[in-house]
């Protein structure tokens, strides 16, 4: 069974089997994070993953999410933006 080696912030260096972390990776750039349950003291951990720790962990067999990236713009706000462009009166909101 491949071990995976990781770091607790409070335990130091740990073990871990793939079943016990999981990766979560963006959708659009490719970065993620990957987390675990520390076997020592049970805190909840949270590591960035890079490129070549995501490879990693995904040819290890860690199950991993898609999550949508909150930070960037979606295609609602861009409709909603326009749309409040195209109304008559948006100078009138302005504040100078
Ligand atoms: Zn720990």
């Amino acid at each position: 069974m491949t071990m995976i080696r990781t770091t607790c912030t409070t335990c130091g260096e740990v073990e871990l089997i793939p079943g016990e972390l999981t990766l979560q990776l963006t959708a659009l750039d490719g970065a993620g994070t990957y987390s675990f349950s520390c076997p020592a003291c049970g805190f909840d951990q949270r590591r960035p993953a890079n490129h070549r720790v995501i490879s990693i962990l995904l040819a290890t067999g860690v199950d991993y999410e898609v999550i949508e990236d909150k930070s960037r713009i979606t295609e609602t706000e861009i409709r909603r933006f326009s749309a409040a462009l195209d109304a008559e009166d948006w100078a009138e909101h302005l504040q100078i």
